[in-house]
């Protein structure tokens, strides 16, 4: 009997051994809001209910100082290094589109061909009216997609490979690059399609589509928001923004107005679901569809962790149409709050949030207008987008007689055309410094570098920056950085913008809640790509193969 005893006693301290670190979590929820700069949560904190935004603040761990270290803080740049701990040097997601020289033309990040949607018609590319803050979109050929483009593994490739495939991993958004590189190599990822407003995937994750899913687009949810408004939900003087819904400077996406209340139209309306999108409707459907995957994939039931990531796509296109100093962004982040009570209750009620490891950021920031900073009396403008290619090409043709030196201008870079550039004996590298220098002394450019090493722009923090935005073969010759507050971009198309190295757009929340985390606010500077880390060490699971960051010791200890 002695025996048996202490031969339990054996196994109850092996288990214990090899059980992970917080075994009882059961389901690691990551949220990420597109474009929330981190202090319009301070902005409108007063507004905020309990459970939301501020259940973080009660429960969790707050890091007010979280800055992107990458310089291009565009969205599937800032969604694959949350998914992967690394930097786009490393993970080769360097901008939303490139300029791939085997195919001779600029691609998009998500794009593969080979992977097609599962619903045919569904759609392609630049026919929902996005493409007009979201130039990649035009870059798209097929309706293709995958994660094969992410170089490196992610924190929930990990997970899975810790567990021997038992987690079950999905992730959802309103856009595919903010579902793709979050689901991994090996999750599923489903996503907003803004010509239908249906959630879609492709043959890569699934070769039918699951029964809930059809179900779920069958329902009509989007179609329920025809001919109704956006409006302001509460009292007008609960807004700070109230002064601020009507500016000359807002953008107007094709009648869909400047001022509350936004009309959703007919659901016949060519842009009615892009509208939706421009609203919290969408993240509010986003929210539905993850409430759908929690319950019929069963997540969070047994002992083997699952993953669940939502990538709330609203606040962003609210910005880059109203501004994040608008009554509208005000107006979208106080409703997504509402989302993510509502969301963070059914949680609670499905798995008990004390099982669960919840984590909020975003993958970049936002500028506000160069119009509005101008009326403060801060320099600000627009550069378009164009004209750097011209002026880049116009000054090669002159200094060294080479037609069509540079192949194109894909924000934020330059692509030298080798074979033109040598076939005149003209040195590359001597091309690329002088052009650099060249570039660098126009209106709105704060630096023009080659972009390759950390030797050749310097060591500033932008260098750096630069730098950790490199992967050969993808980025371009020459990063072009604009001035504070400047924009690269066509006027008139959008309001805002991000993109750039400046602290505006690579300033994000970042916030964990779960069992044994203090709630506390810190204050030194830490990185987005510390998030896969510490969520893999909080697991007790390897940390995800190429991740750069550090393991945060307030969420671990
Ligand atoms: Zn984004």
């Amino acid at each position: 009997m002695k025996v048996r005893i202490s031969q339990c006693l054996l196994i109850i301290l092996l288990v214990g051994l090899i059980l992970p670190a917080h075994a009882r979590t059961k389901l690691v929820v990551q949220i990420t809001v597109d474009g929330l700069r981190a202090d319009l949560l301070d902005r409108y904190q007063k507004g905020f209910g309990k459970s939301g935004f501020n259940y973080f603040k009660r429960k969790g761990v707050t890091y007010k100082n979280a800055h992107y270290s990458h310089a291009n803080t565009e969205t599937i740049v800032g969604h694959s290094t949350l998914a992967t701990g690394a930097s786009p040097s490393t993970h080769g997601m360097i901008g939303n589109a490139w300029y791939d020289e085997a195919a001779g033309s600029v691609i998009y990040n998500v794009e593969d061909a080979n992977y097609p949607l599962l619903h045919e018609g569904e759609s392609k590319s630049n026919e929902t009216g996005l493409e007009s803050f979201d130039p990649s979109q035009k870059a798209i050929k097929s309706n293709g997609r995958s994660p094969n483009n992410l170089l490196v593994g992610t924190f929930s490739d990990g997970l899975q490979g810790f567990y021997i495939g038992k987690s079950k991993v999905y992730a959802i958004s309103g856009k595919d690059r903010g579902a793709i590189p979050l689901a991994g190599h090996g999750g599923k990822a489903l996503w907003y399609d803004a010509k239908t407003g249906n959630f879609v995937t492709s043959t890569y994750y699934y070769k039918d589509e699951p029964q809930w899913l059809s179900n779920w687009n069958n329902l009509g949810k989007p179609e329920k928001y025809a001919d109704t408004q956006w409006t302001l939900s509460d009292k007008p003087d609960a807004y700070v923004l109230l002064n601020n819904d009507d500016r000359s400077f807002e953008v107007d996406l094709k009648g869909f107005g400047k001022v509350f209340p936004h009309a959703f139209g007919p659901k016949e309306h060519p842009l009615f679901y892009t509208r939706l999108l421009v609203s919290p409707a969408a993240d509010r459907l986003t929210s539905d569809l993850a409430k759908t995957i929690v319950r019929e994939e069963a997540l969070g039931k047994d002992d083997v962790p699952d993953f669940l990531s939502v990538s709330f796509s609203g606040v962003d296109a609210v910005n880059h149409f109203f501004g994040p100093s608008s009554l509208e962004n005000e107006v979208a982040v106080k409703e997504l709050d509402k989302t993510l009570e509502d969301l963070f209750a059914f949680i609670d009620n499905e798995v008990g949030l004390d099982n669960v490891l919840l984590v909020l950021s975003a993958d970049h920031g936002m500028a506000d207008m160069p119009e509005a900073m101008a009326l403060q009396g801060y320099p600000a403008g627009r550069v378009d987008h164009d004209s750097i290619l011209l002026s880049a090409n116009t000054f090669a043709k002159k200094t060294f007689g080479v037609e069509s030196a540079f192949n194109t201008f894909f924000r934020p870079y330059l692509y030298v055309n080798k074979p033109a550039v040598k076939k005149k004996k003209v040195d590359v590298s001597v091309l690329i410094k002088l052009t650099s220098a060249y570039i660098s002394s126009l209106d709105g450019v704060y630096l023009a570098a080659p972009s390759r090493s950390k030797k050749t722009v310097g060591t500033t923090s932008v260098a750096n920056q630069i730098a950790n935005n490199h992967s050969p073969g993808r980025s371009g010759d020459i990063y072009v950085v604009q001035k504070p507050y400047w924009f690269l971009f066509e006027e008139k198309k959008v309001a805002n913008m991000h993109g750039s190295p400046w602290k505006y757009d690579t300033h994000v929340p970042m916030m964990f809640a779960g069992e044994g985390i203090k709630a506390k606010t810190v204050h030194r500077l830490v990185r987005p790509r510390d998030i896969a880390p510490t969520m893999a060490a909080y697991l007790g699971i390897s940390l995800p193969a190429a991740a750069q960051g550090d393991v945060l010791k307030e969420v671990i200890d």
